[in-house]
């Protein structure tokens, strides 16, 4: 195969883990006979920086056109005085819209030999392998009318959902279901929102189209609960952008390091593919951030993305083969554990594949 790949390093650790992603990717290239076309651009603070806004009319272009795209994180404190609209994390949002990229895939799992890195009990982690989906471009994020009026001192959001956009993010969790363990569990705030109401009613109607799926409601204070207590017990949960920001977050953290947590939104057009990080200015710069996010996304570029799932698959299994033989970054070493480099570990995985 032959594909563009467009690259958003963005800002702090973002360029380190993008680039161990791309010697991956290299790997899987050579190792499967493709041919992939790269070209990097600036986002974030790493625009603003060269005086362009937080996502540059031509980054925004060149990622319309390729075939399938892989951002590192945006953030950078020394902007964190601007407005909003100016700072970097605005091009996330902006990117994601202009895409229309509205499923966010999130998997959370426990990776074999990292049952200790969690804060759970390694009995209550162990088995557990989920994914949240999460509707990215709709709901409170984007509704309008929204502002904040200091003088007044009120504040306006609006949570809005239409029929289509919880039907085609439905249909997405659903054939994902279909895919792995074929539960199910869809959460609102049902006994309070009337657009978990529509939200409720849509997705029952789409799991009828769906019997060898079995489909749960929940509430998302219960989810969270559930979450902490037998995240084993989840395959695919589905839900709207506020609380999938944050379940899957929690879901994160339940499995150990931010840095082992890849993602996919996916939409019509090209997918975008990022580690669920943002760009730890605490450690950039210093080789010690954990690339497994970053080439984990690569593996759901290839398979998500491209359709390519044994090259997709092969990425995964060299993640947990360097694991299974005691390679380890800072993040999940342990106290006094020797630790490896970004680049040592991602050494390890192409060595793997
Ligand atoms: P963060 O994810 O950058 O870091 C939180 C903690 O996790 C830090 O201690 C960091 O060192 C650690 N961590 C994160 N990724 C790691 C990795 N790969 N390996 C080892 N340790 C890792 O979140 P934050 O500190 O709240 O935010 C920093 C900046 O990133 C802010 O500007 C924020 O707005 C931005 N941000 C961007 C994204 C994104 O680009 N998708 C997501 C979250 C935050």
């Amino acid at each position: 195969m032959n594909a563009r790949i467009v690259l958003l390093p963005g800002d702090g650790i973002g360029p380190e883990v993008v680039a161990e992603a791309v010697r991956v990717l290299e790997r899987i290239g050579a190792r499967f006979g493709h041919h992939w076309t790269l070209s990097s651009h600036d986002i974030g603070g790493a625009a603003l920086r060269r005086h362009l806004p937080p996502l540059p009319d031509d980054t925004l272009a060149a990622a319309k056109s390729a075939d399938a795209i892989l951002l590192g994180a945006v953030g950078d404190p020394s902007f964190d005085a601007l407005p909003p609209s100016r700072r970097p994390e605005s091009a996330l949002l902006a990117i994601r819209r202009e895409l229309g990229v509205f499923a966010n895939l999130r998997p959370a799992r426990a990776w074999p030999g990292l049952e200790e890195a969690g804060p759970l009990k390694p009995s209550v982690l162990a088995g557990t392998d989920l994914v949240v989906v999460r509707e990215l471009t709709g709901g409170l994020y984007y509704g309008e009318p929204r502002g904040y009026d200091s003088a007044a001192g009120t504040a306006v959001n609006t949570l809005r959902y239409t029929r289509p956009e919880v039907e085609r993010v439905a249909r997405v969790a659903f054939e994902l279901a279909r895919k792995r363990r074929k539960r199910l569990a869809s959460v609102d705030k049902v006994n309070v929102l009337e657009v978990s109401r529509l939200w409720r009613d849509i997705v029952t109607e789409i799991g009828r189209s769906y019997p060898d799926v079995t489909l749960t409601h929940e509430l998302v204070d219960s989810c969270a609960m559930r979450l902490a207590f037998a995240p084993a017990s989840f395959d695919v949960v589905l839900t709207e952008n506020m609380f999938g920001d944050i379940l899957s977050d929690e879901a994160g953290a339940v499995c150990g390091s931010l840095g082992l947590l890849p993602s996919a939104s996916l939409g019509n057009g090209p997918g975008l593919f990022e580690p669920v990080h943002g760009s730890a200015p605490d450690i950039a710069g210093q080789s010690k951030a954990n690339p497994i996010g970053a080439i984990a996304s690569v593996g759901m570029l290839l398979s998500d993305g491209l359709g390519l799932h044994e090259e997709g698959a092969s990425v995964t299994a060299a993640i947990e083969r360097t694991l299974a033989s005691g390679v380890r970054t800072a993040d999940i070493a342990g106290a006094g554990r020797p630790a490896a480099s970004t680049t040592q570990f991602t050494d390890a995985v192409i060595a793997a594949i």
